[in-house]
């Protein structure tokens, strides 16, 4: 999308520069890339390149994990490793990996078991944290992670969360962060879940292109930055401007005020914000 790029059709130029320049503009200090393939962490790794402050995870996303294969895992775990070795500073997470049994259509149950656990438990080693992707999958990617805890020593966020309450605390007893976007909180069900789940356990993230807040959610009322006069339709793109219905970076505030709203404003909006930074950068920059 951030190539001008919808499905197949072209409707723009590419304005990836002006998303990212706009997001640390806004205030967003460092980005995390998140590949979803090996592919994809060594496009990432340009990209990076090009930016101070972008880094990148490592890994294959359930719903790729097709592309794994007996004859191949070796050899690609191999490079996924040395990959990892060589830009140990950009490459700051392992993942997105984990499962999601709501997409089965690109890859099945077992071989997205097969393949999280065969990442899991050879690239622990490199002691990064895990970014993790559950969908409608929590208990078994519960028990996967239990039964690595022991050698699971830098932790993890559950990204993208959308369960119960009883899920969220029963990984943050495992020792993981829940990442908050905006598909986590489009009912009044999730804003009950998020509303118990304690702050310092919390991480916020866009997942751009996707998930951004929309006005059919039940967030969309608790949020108080509006970018509407930065929005073009994508066949009326110009340059500069947020197109409508593609998530960006910058619009990370809006996840914040979400959180805040809906906690009742326990602690001011600084606080909360603070809080959350710290935890991001415990997790993933904690040697910076
Ligand atoms: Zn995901």
């Amino acid at each position: 999308m951030y190539q001008g790029i919808y499905g197949s059709s072209k409707k723009h130029e590419s304005d990836l520069d002006h998303v990212i320049n706009r997001a640390f503009k806004s205030g967003v200090e460092k980005i995390i890339n998140t590949a979803g393939t090996h592919q994809e962490t060594i496009q990432a790794l340009e990209l990076c390149s090009k930016y101070e402050n972008l880094y990148t995870t490592c890994g294959y996303h359930p719903t790729r994990c097709n592309e794994l294969n007996e004859s191949n895992e070796d050899e690609i775990l191999k490079q996924m490793i040395d990959l990892c070795e060589k830009n140990a500073e950009k490459i700051v997470a392992i993942g997105e990996f984990g499962l999601d049994y709501e997409r089965t259509q690109f890859c099945g149950i077992d071989q997205q078991k097969r393949y999280f656990e065969f990442q899991l438990k050879h690239l622990i080693s490199l002691k990064k944290p895990l970014f993790l992707h559950n969908r409608a999958s929590s208990q078994d990617l519960y028990d996967i992670l239990y039964k690595y805890r022991d050698e699971i020593k830098a932790g993890g966020v559950i990204h993208s969360f959308d369960g119960t309450l009883d899920e969220a605390l029963q990984f943050i007893q495992l020792g993981y962060f829940i990442g908050l976007n905006g598909c986590s909180m489009k009912i009044q069900n999730n804003l009950d879940v998020i509303k118990q789940i304690p702050l310092n356990k919390i991480l916020v993230e866009t997942d751009a292109p996707w998930c951004g807040i929309k006005q059919s959610h039940a967030s969309y009322s608790h949020m108080n930055t509006q970018f509407t006069s930065e929005l073009v339709k994508k066949e009326k793109w110009i340059a500069g401007k947020m197109v409508k219905d593609r998530n960006e970076p910058c619009t990370i505030i809006q996840i914040c005020e979400v959180i805040h709203s809906i906690r009742d404003k326990k602690e001011s909006f600084d606080e909360l914000c603070e809080t959350i930074y710290l935890n991001t950068k415990h997790l993933f920059f904690s040697d910076q």
